[in-house]
């Protein structure tokens, strides 16, 4: 049996472009208004460096405020709300009518160790703080980092139990690639479905002793021409055209630009806002047959951002089709999966 996680990454483009109506609180809003009619809890994923860049710059007050209002809503209505980091909010500027990210700080890895502490602990106080204005008992539990950059991994681990931290769902079994400098391998964990004991010095393996769990982002591995849908060109021509693209070297990092070699097969992510009705019915049935002799709930994460959540109707047939014809799947918040 499975137990379907179903995680938003809050935030506006890596480049520093978006509008805080239109691609973070407009479509939460869909997205949970959704989810309240079928009766299934969404974490949000709060990339919190930018709300703490927008608290220096006055004339963003607003959105502050109106981003703080949606996460505490959500929680008081059963939501969760955990913590995603891009580190090159922090140090981010207004300039020109924009926010300018500082792009040598685009990775958590390539930081020293001290800043790495300090701004997993700044996210997690931030959450903590704000979460437990409407819930005492809130905690920020869980993580994703941003980019999916996590590797090398043990002071990364190090910061993020420091910070009470002892769930992360950064990896997505199979990826592996390059942003930039940096890069990631998850081939490692390549068809894992259930969580995993991470190990300290590379969290996409397993150590039993690990100091946290992982909770990977569920993917299966498909054929390369499997990933070149119509659907998905749609998607990355719009978010091409929305994210914003000035010609400097940061901005192509944010923009998220990966180099990877042409391999047969490719991890597919359990992405509620890419993938039609179809994939995701295909996906959940076969993660639902590999866990069919698993004697507890397996927390398979599915992913979406609030940039690309546009298809409510897709979601919705899906929820539907979940709940008249796979009763056995369950739903879970990612605060709440720690075996
Ligand atoms: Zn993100």
């Amino acid at each position: 049996m499975i137990r379907l996680v179903l995680t938003l990454d809050y935030e506006l483009f890596g480049t520093g472009a978006g509008d805080v109506t239109r691609h973070m609180l407009e479509p939460t809003s869909h997205l949970l208004r959704i989810a309240d009619d079928h009766g299934v809890p969404i974490t949000v994923m709060a990339e919190v460096a930018e709300i703490l860049a927008w608290k220096h710059e006055p004339s963003w007050d607003w959105a502050v405020r109106a981003v703080e209002g949606q996460l505490m809503a959500a929680l008081c209505a059963g939501h969760d709300v955990q913590l995603h980091l891009h580190p090159a909010w922090f140090r981010a500027r207004r300039c020109g009518g924009r926010w300018q990210p500082d792009f040598d700080e685009y990775a958590l890895p390539g930081l020293p160790v001290e800043q790495i502490r300090q701004y997993v602990a700044e996210g997690a106080a931030y959450l903590n703080e704000l979460g437990q204005r409407v819930d005492p008992q809130y905690r920020c539990t869980a993580f994703r980092a941003g980019g999916w950059l996590i590797q090398p991994s043990p002071d990364i681990v190090s910061a993020l139990v420091e910070a009470g931290i002892s769930i992360d769902s950064t990896v997505f079994p199979g990826g592996c690639g390059r942003t930039g400098r940096w890069e990631l391998d998850f081939r490692g964990a390549t068809g894992r479905v259930a969580p995993w004991r991470a190990d300290q010095q590379d969290i996409a393996a397993h150590d039993p002793c690990g100091p946290l769990t992982e909770v990977p982002i569920h993917t299966r591995q498909v054929p390369l021409w499997a990933m070149l849908t119509t659907r998905r060109f749609r998607y990355q021509r719009r978010l091409l055209r929305e994210s914003g693209c000035p010609a400097d070297a940061g901005a192509q990092v944010g923009r998220g630009h990966r180099l990877s070699k042409v391999r047969p097969f490719l991890p597919q992510k359990l992405d509620f806002c890419r993938l039609s009705l179809r994939e995701l019915v295909s996906i959940v049935d076969r993660a639902r047959r590999s866990c069919e002799k698993s004697p507890d709930p397996v927390p398979v994460v599915a992913i979406g951002h609030s940039t690309e959540f546009n298809d409510s109707r897709t979601l919705r047939l899906f929820l539907e089709h979940l709940r008249t014809r796979r009763p056995d799947v369950g739903f879970a918040r990612l605060g709440d999966c720690l075996p």
